[in-house]
């Protein structure tokens, strides 16, 4: 991740800067153990094909069980362009739709971002989705070839959606 990062960031190490964002992802897999196998086997990406292999600090089941992969210190590819300062959370599922409409799991996204946001003193407008990832303020991106890309799941429509129910979820004194 380093080696990564300094490619990509220009930023010698693997430790997360921030972090400033808190990025929702849908797995577009319908098992968490799929997500599990993708994410453990230390082999180049099946997109970029580089190492290291891409993760998420989070996945959330459709059951709602929250498990913690990465910590929070570290950077973990998951967006393109922000992993230097995002904690990442994947949805185990096959769209926005899917994981909003699952109440177990959007309620334990929710509470995790919570949790996260009032950790960390983010602004509610620093939840973002995957697919918003190129309108962010924070986009550093050194290898042209890799500027522009990103990934369909969860865009600026149903982020709105997201956003407006984490802005009433309070932090706890
Ligand atoms: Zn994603």
């Amino acid at each position: 991740m380093r080696a990564y990062a300094e490619l990509h960031y220009g930023i010698r190490s693997y430790h997360i800067v921030g972090p400033h964002l808190v990025i929702w992802h849908f797995t577009a897999t319908t098992t968490f153990s799929s997500v599990w196998n993708t994410f453990a086997d230390d082999l180049p990406d099946v997109q970029y094909h580089v190492l290291p292999q891409v993760c998420a600090h989070f996945v959330i089941d459709t059951s709602g069980t929250i498990y913690q992969l990465v910590p929070l210190d570290l950077m973990c590819r998951q967006v393109v362009g922000l992993d230097y300062t995002a904690i990442g959370i994947e949805n185990v599922g096959m769209s926005d739709q899917q994981v909003i409409g699952d109440s177990a799991q959007y309620h334990a996204a929710l509470e995790l971002t919570r949790w996260l946001r009032c950790r960390y003193d983010l602004p509610v407008r620093n939840v973002i989705g995957h697919n918003e990832s190129l309108s962010s303020p924070y986009y550093i991106e050194h290898v042209a070839s890799w500027r522009g890309q990103t990934h369909e799941d969860f865009n600026h429509h149903d982020m709105n959606i997201v956003r407006a129910a984490v802005a009433k979820l309070a932090c706890r004194a």
